[in-house]
């Protein structure tokens, strides 16, 4: 069951990518596995490193392309944060994260969307809200040993 579901993966992978003119190829095909596999959104650094024993001729330029592929084709996220480097995430629905502000890891955060409290935010007036980030800051399990 388990391969029978990878390769439905890899076949909407190939989908999405081909609808954007964009080829499916192993180095995309690895960072997308990668992606889809931890549970923290990692940087373009942490993928090279954790691609690299499989596919030893990648670069970390290379990376960063084929992340901007997958950003493109809307499989893949960019999360920004100021001067820190940026995380990529698998997931390109509306969701929110919590952050360590330790070792920077971003995991998502299981809330409610469009909650209770949100309704009560009021912008000044003639503030078009646009969208919102709700981000919870704090230090990880691994960070307070
Ligand atoms: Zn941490
Ligand atoms: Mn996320």
């Amino acid at each position: 069951m388990a391969a029978k579901k990878k390769i439905n993966e890899r076949e909407a992978l190939r989908q999405a990518l081909h609808q954007q003119g964009v080829q499916l190829t192993s180095q995309r095909v690895a960072v997308f596995e990668y992606l889809s596999g931890v549970e923290h959104h990692p940087t373009a650094e942490e993928i090279y490193l954790a691609v690299k024993p499989k596919l030893p001729r990648i670069s970390l330029a290379t990376i960063y392309k084929n992340l901007e592929a997958l950003i493109k084709c809307e499989v893949v996220s960019k999360l920004t944060y100021g001067d820190a480097a940026a995380r990529y995430d698998i997931r390109t629905d509306h969701h929110y994260h919590t952050r360590c502000l330790s070792c920077g890891k971003v995991w998502d955060l299981n809330a409610v969307e469009g909650s209770a409290w949100l309704k009560q935010v009021k912008p000044q007036a003639g503030f078009e809200v646009k969208d919102y980030r709700l981000e919870i800051l704090g230090h990880c399990r691994d960070c307070r040993r």
